[in-house]
């Protein structure tokens, strides 16, 4: 379905900015279509920590246990309890926190365009809380539960946890919505947002890199089917080389300026 061995043969096209200008204002307001991909450093805005060290080197651990496995089916399968006991413990860094302007704009870009969808890595909620609707949770919400039994999934925001949350449906065993290393994405979600991808006129990828798939397809569709690429990132990525725009800067300070008409 992807051409991707063609990409590392285009030549570099992407301009780069430090803050939205004129021109790139007329685009965005001229499009019809937007898909908008985000991923950790737009959390990290709001400090929710992000569990990678640069370059995926210096994993995070706790309990002396690196996170790949702390977060993973294996674990999941062998002792669900410390799973949970993970991520009640993340749940509680995550409680206190806001969604920065970042998340505030991009639920205000939905209320403007008549096709809107926003695919998310994180798994915080941050962008349910700041009013986004269209959503799509590749990698789950660390708030919702999911029954091991009839697979009902749940809100469960309570933290710290006496127990593991039972389903309310059946009374079942639960785990944490959340995608764990070794599982595939949840079903129906990344075939929309692929759906929604090939729809775009502009993509965005905000706050990550894309390298991991099969999110990083993401954008590589949407160029193939037309879009324009901007990138929000505070640095050139790898997918710089895909982007016609990449405006380097945080996503709080860099998407308000989509909207707020300030000239330059
Ligand atoms: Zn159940």
């Amino acid at each position: 379905m992807y051409v991707i061995v063609t990409l590392s043969k285009l030549p570099q096209m992407s301009k780069v900015l430090r803050e939205v200008t004129d021109e790139l204002r007329r685009m965005f307001d001229s499009a019809r279509s937007i898909v908008v991909l985000t991923g950790a450093g737009v959390s990290a805005e709001s400090g929710v920590p992000t569990f990678r060290g640069g370059g995926g080197s210096e994993m995070w651990s706790w309990r002396g246990r690196p996170i790949t496995e702390l977060s993973s089916a294996e674990l999941l399968a062998t002792d669900p309890a410390l799973v949970w006991e993970w991520f009640d413990y993340r749940r509680g860094l995550l409680k206190e926190l806001t969604p920065n302007p970042g998340h505030f704009a991009l639920a205000e870009w939905e209320r403007r365009f008549e096709s809107f969808a926003l695919v998310t890595q994180n798994i915080d909620d941050l962008h349910r809380v700041a009013g986004s609707m269209n959503l799509f949770e590749l990698h789950g919400n660390i708030w919702r539960a999911r029954c091991l039994r009839c697979a009902s999934t749940f809100e469960a925001r309570e933290t710290p946890l006496e127990s593991a949350p039972a389903c309310f449906v059946c009374g079942g065993a639960s785990r944490p919505d959340v995608v764990l290393f070794g599982e595939m994405l949840p079903e129906g979600v990344f075939e929309r947002a692929e759906e929604a991808a090939s729809r775009a006129d502009i993509f965005f990828v905000i706050g990550t890199s894309a390298v991991v798939y099969p999110a990083a397809s993401l954008p590589i569709l949407a160029k193939q089917t037309g879009a324009k690429i901007i990138e929000v990132n505070p640095e050139q990525t790898d997918i710089s080389f895909l982007a016609d725009v990449t405006v380097l800067g945080l996503a709080g300070e860099i998407l308000p300026q989509f909207i707020s008409g300030r000239a330059h």
